[in-house]
């Protein structure tokens, strides 16, 4: 039996360690001492990483791992990530033989230009690095507004039970940019309690899954009539479109607080 352990780092991050009881595949190791001591606690071995894009915070522990464990680094086609030892892309499939596992690749830039997601259709998992958060997106470092905006749709088209494993826990954060978005959204109040309930207790707000995201986060709304009226009613010139919606979405996120 496969689980997903939320391995906490640095303020707000969270690296994702894969595994059966004996064998781990960590997603995103942006420090190695506590995929380290996670490893000892449980008795693990690590079989494999897997990168989803370049920033520290996602590879800052991919060299003390590979000097401890000879394993396959997994990442996106750049040159960037010295590490890795397998560039992977869209549809690639990542075969992890002691987890049964396999996961396949999604090229989703926007955040950065090479970042990539990997998805578990039979595990229903998406591990989405910074591409999309609960009730919320990552922010375009590299990307355009079309490229991240197509990068979301893709993710939004997989199943709704999909359980997404994002990189941070901003949801409550998100959510509050959310509620003013869609003052009318019955499921983004309902999220709001839920997951304060859960950070109440110390407890993370990942994974969520496509249907709660497609219910609740804005920047997977921008086809719905009250996200455009009130997009609009900041600035009637904005376009009618999901696109223009997005970019002024996500514009207007970067000076909300
Ligand atoms: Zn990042
Ligand atoms: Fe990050």
């Amino acid at each position: 039996m496969l689980k997903v352990l939320a391995v906490p780092a640095f303020e707000d991050n969270y690296l994702w360690l894969i595994h059966n009881g004996e064998f781990a595949a960590v997603v995103d190791p942006g420090d190695a001492a506590p995929i380290l001591t996670a490893l000892d606690d449980m008795r693990l071995r690590l079989v494999a990483i897997l990168l989803t894009h370049h920033h520290s915070d996602h590879v800052g522990g991919v060299a003390e791992l590979k000097r401890r464990f000879k394993v396959p680094v997994y990442g996106p086609q750049e040159s960037r990530i010295a590490e890795i030892t397998i560039a992977v892309d869209q549809n690639d499939i990542v075969h992890l033989p002691e987890l049964c596992l396999e996961l396949i690749v999604l090229k989703v830039p926007g955040h950065t230009l090479t970042h990539i997601a990997y998805h578990s259709q039979t595990e229903h998992w998406l591990f989405c690095g910074d591409t999309l958060f609960g009730a919320g997106c990552g922010r375009l470092f590299e990307g355009t507004p079309s490229q991240m905006y197509e990068s979301l749709q893709k993710l939004a088209s997989l199943a709704d039970n999909t359980e997404v494993y994002c990189a941070h826990e901003y949801t409550l954060a998100n959510l509050k940019f959310a509620e003013a978005v869609e003052q009318g959204n019955a499921a983004v109040r309902e999220r709001i309690a839920n997951e304060q309930a859960k950070r109440s207790r110390n407890l993370p707000t990942v994974p969520s899954s496509i249907g709660l995201e497609k219910a609740t986060n804005p920047f997977l709304r921008c086809n719905e009539p009250e996200v455009q009226a009130r997009v609009r009613s900041l600035n009637p010139s904005y376009g009618n479109d999901g696109l223009a919606i997005f970019t002024a979405l996500r514009e207007w996120k970067n000076v909300f607080c």
